[in-house]
């Protein structure tokens, strides 16, 4: 996808400052992070949203979130508590359309979400 900032960021076209990546994945540390800790889980794959999944990914997903707990616990927020979120669409605030799993940490955080 040309016209995709992550893509972009994982084509080394843009700068990123990237935490991990492996075969599957980067992560990516927000550039307007809303807590001490705020990475975004982005797989290599350009996926637009989570309706946009098939079984197929099933391990994929699975794999961002456990790299999200392992970035948390790396981070000394396994305990403390973590929150990880996938925004899809208008009503939920996505602006990037390739998917990214928020992780945040390091203050208490509210619930609900705004
Ligand atoms: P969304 O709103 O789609 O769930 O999340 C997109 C996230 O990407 C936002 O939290 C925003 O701050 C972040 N973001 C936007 N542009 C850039 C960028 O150029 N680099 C990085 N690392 N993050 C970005
Ligand atoms: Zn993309």
């Amino acid at each position: 996808m040309s016209d995709c900032l992550f893509c972009k960021i994982i084509a080394g076209q843009i700068p990123g400052a990237v935490v991990y990546q492996d075969d599957a994945l980067i992560a990516v540390k927000d550039i307007n992070p809303q807590a001490p800790l705020h990475v975004l889980i982005v797989p290599r794959r350009h996926i637009a949203t989570l309706n946009d999944l098939s079984p197929e990914d099933d391990a994929l997903v699975g794999t961002m979130f456990r790299r999200a707990a392992a970035l948390a616990k790396e981070h000394g927020y396994d305990e403390r508590g973590y929150r990880t979120v996938f925004n899809t669409n208008r009503e939920a605030g996505q602006t990037v359309f390739h998917i990214h799993l928020h992780l945040l940490a390091g203050r208490s955080l509210t619930w609900p979400p705004g």
